[in-house]
């Protein structure tokens, strides 16, 4: 299993960070979770064409998470290179289907690709699912109503993502005894549906995760020393997300 950062930001423009995006290649299959604005050309930068994303799961429909499946699938129209043996599987929470409609109401054909190239569906909370061997959990995360997180079991390997989330015992259910937790860390004080860095780190030591990598950090995140806030709750291995950052696991 291999991680690549492709986003570790926000909506909020920056050049530092990009917006949200965490791809998975496991043996020959790339996993992508979430699609924030600019997604397709930050792949490009690890090396990666879209038309090589398998699986994108998205963990809930706030712009800095979906806004490039709109331009994923006006691209995989029109590239002559986008060619696939089976078609890119595109997950997302209830509520994902009818948000495709809107899209199309919006955007009509543009939108629109043939079942050879991708297959939109959603995926309920609490369910396990298998594609290419890969075993996919959801789990609520109480952000927004249908918001949820993902945890990936492959080749004895466990990776959890919370997308943007509230602090909850799920939560740790979603992160419990993962090799790698990466969580959001919004901001340096508590707000609502989201965590800071010390409550990111309280949940990877109640989950005891081998490895907590902190993401979706705003600015003013940035600027608040994340590390210590997160060293008040947690000393196992830390890392705060870079953009293209690669880790194997
Ligand atoms: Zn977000
Ligand atoms: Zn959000």
């Amino acid at each position: 299993m291999e991680l690549i950062i492709i986003g570790s930001g926000t909506g909020v423009p920056s050049l530092l960070r990009a917006s949200p995006a965490i791809l998975v290649k496991i043996e020959n299959t790339h996993l992508l979770m979430d699609t924030g604005p600019g997604t397709l050309r930050q792949l490009l930068k690890a090396n990666i064409h879209f038309s090589k994303i398998d699986i994108i799961l998205y963990t809930h429909l706030h712009p800095d998470h979906v806004a490039d499946l709109v331009h994923f699938l006006f691209a995989a129209k029109n590239e002559p290179q986008f060619r696939r043996n089976r078609p890119v599987s595109i997950l997302g929470p209830k509520g994902f289907l009818d948000f495709y409609e809107k899209l199309k109401m919006a955007y009509g054909e543009w939108v629109v690709v043939s079942e050879e190239k991708a297959i939109l569906s959603e995926v309920p909370p609490y369910e396990k699912i298998i594609k290419n061997n890969i075993l996919i959990n959801t789990f609520p995360t109480f952000h927004t109503e249908n918001s949820q997180g993902y945890r990936i079991e492959a080749g004895g390997r466990v990776l959890a993502y919370s997308g943007d989330a509230e602090e909850t015992d799920t939560l740790v259910s979603l992160a419990r005894g993962a090799d790698i937790f990466i969580c959001e860390a919004s901001f340096p004080q508590k707000v609502s549906g989201h965590l800071t860095p010390a409550i990111a780190g309280r949940i990877a030591k109640e989950a005891g995760c081998r490895c907590l990598i902190l993401t979706h950090l705003y600015p003013e995140c940035d600027r608040a020393n994340p590390v210590a806030k997160c060293r008040t709750q947690y000393d196992g291995p830390l890392i705060i997300a870079q953009d293209l950052l690669r880790i194997k696991l």
